[in-house]
């Protein structure tokens, strides 16, 4: 008998939580040579929630809404929700097609229990959060990852997902604007990916649309769900909440709408078998933050500030040998190839694999993520923490733009110091034990 269940190790984690005791135990280190970390591993706003939205929440504490509530979220929330995906998709919702979650992650989870048995397919974007492939393991889901590719723009095309999708295909996951790239579908986009999906996948085949970042979108473009095209909406489940656009992150508040009420229900069921149920004082901060006037300036003041932060950093990092970086149309992060500065240092080979030096680490961009953090004191994700399936070959960081312009500048200039520090590579990695032998 085993201490722990077999699927336990089918489980995988989000390294950006767990990157946080690698910065603790790096962190003394390296204020005894007076270097600070720049932390552009989070994956949260820098932005504190708003006044008016602290203030609801405080209120309803003393009205006393601090008891159990519905487990599928108070009425007056569903309703905001289903009038807000109402105004943005064009489509009709009913609140009871809504579920709200402590956070936007728990959707994931539920959709993969709701709808996955063993065996069954499951499409997501790689990289894309890695909360996706943890998941489709663990129910015991094949993995089928779409690759995200650079030189598009960091969206797939029909013919991409086209090849992924078979008999056995039950979910596909999208997530626009992307976790980790920035990536954005356009409406053109969305609308052949609906029609390859009408015409490919039964009734029964579930599309989550994971459209957290929705809020965060730059050069004044505006959001699209697959949920708007034809055929789409009982398909579709579209899954945000306010840790992103409202900078919520900390107060756990999420939802989806699901293609009818019924599979409300079953995530309803999952609620109780797990939470219970959503704060209620926390739900009513969030209704204020959907319906109130004074969001609307919030958000555009955050996302005009990521944007200005976007223009500068990907600048900044262009000009930095072995480094190129795309421009993310949304979201707050910039995923950079680092693949010549791989090479740089030893990390591949001329064919762009990885030499002894970059296993020993793990990857050649995990390397350099090390090095990094442990000499130069810039916190990042690397590439593989966004899905490992399918991953090997590709060279990325991703940088969070959640931290003032100062910061992100202070850290390009770390980085372009770091990327031609060849020797100080070599000693790092013989330090570590990872050095050529
Ligand atoms: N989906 C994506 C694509 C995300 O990036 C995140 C958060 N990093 C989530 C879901 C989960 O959000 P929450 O913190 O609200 O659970």
């Amino acid at each position: 008998m085993t201490l722990y269940a077999g699927r336990i190790a089918a489980l995988g984690t989000e390294n950006a939580f767990r990157v946080g005791d690698d910065i603790a135990r790096v962190t003394p280190q390296l204020a005894a040579r007076g270097i600070d970390v720049i932390r552009l591993n989070i994956g949260e706003p820098d932005f504190d929630s708003a006044p008016h939205i602290n203030d609801a929440g405080c209120a309803a504490i003393y009205a006393g809404k601090t008891h159990y509530t519905d487990p599928q979220g108070i009425l007056p929330l569903r309703t905001a929700i289903a009038a807000h995906v109402r105004r943005t998709r064009g489509i009709a919702v009913d609140p009871a097609q809504v579920i709200v979650t402590t956070g936007g992650k728990p959707s994931i989870g539920f959709t993969m229990q709701s709808y996955v048995n063993p065996g069954d397919e499951v499409i997501y974007p790689s990289p894309g959060f890695p909360i996706y492939e943890s998941w489709v393991t663990y129910v015991g889901g094949r993995p089928v990852p779409l690759p995200l590719r650079e030189e598009r723009n960091f969206v797939f095309t029909p013919e991409d997902l086209g090849a992924r999708i078979t008999k056995k295909t039950k979910v596909i996951i999208l997530c626009s604007p992307s976790n980790p790239t920035g990536g954005v579908f356009d409406k053109r986009e969305l609308e052949a990916l609906a029609q390859l999906i009408r015409t490919r996948c039964g009734p029964e085949v579930r599309v989550y649309s994971d459209e957290i970042y929705e809020d965060i979108l730059f050069d004044g473009s505006t959001h699209h769900s697959i949920a708007s095209e034809d055929g789409m909406a009982e398909r579709t489940i579209i899954a945000s909440g306010h840790s992103k656009g409202f900078a919520m992150t900390g107060w756990r508040l999420g939802w989806s709408v699901l293609p009818t009420a019924d599979e409300a229900q079953v995530f309803k069921q999952l609620t109780i078998n797990t939470v219970s149920c959503v704060p209620p004082f926390i739900q009513e901060a969030g209704r204020v933050a959907l319906e109130s006037p004074a969001s609307a300036p919030v958000v555009k003041q955050m996302v005009e500030a990521f944007q200005h932060r976007r223009d500068k950093t990907v600048a900044a990092l262009n000009r930095i040998p072995g480094i190129s970086c795309q421009t993310p149309k949304g979201a707050f992060y910039l995923f950079p190839n680092i693949g010549g500065v791989c090479r740089h240092f030893g990390l591949t080979d001329a064919k762009g694999r990885s030499t002894p030096i970059a296993e020993r680490f793990g990857t050649p961009a995990r390397a350099v993520q090390a090095f990094l953090l442990e000499r130069y004191g810039v916190a990042t994700m690397d590439r593989h923490s966004f899905g490992r399936i399918g991953a090997d070959g590709q060279h990325f960081l991703r940088l969070s733009i959640a931290a003032s312009l100062e910061r992100l500048m202070e850290a390009a200039e770390r980085i372009s110091r770091a990327a031609t520090d060849k020797e100080g590579f070599a000693e790092f990695a013989s330090a570590v034990g990872a050095g050529a032998t």
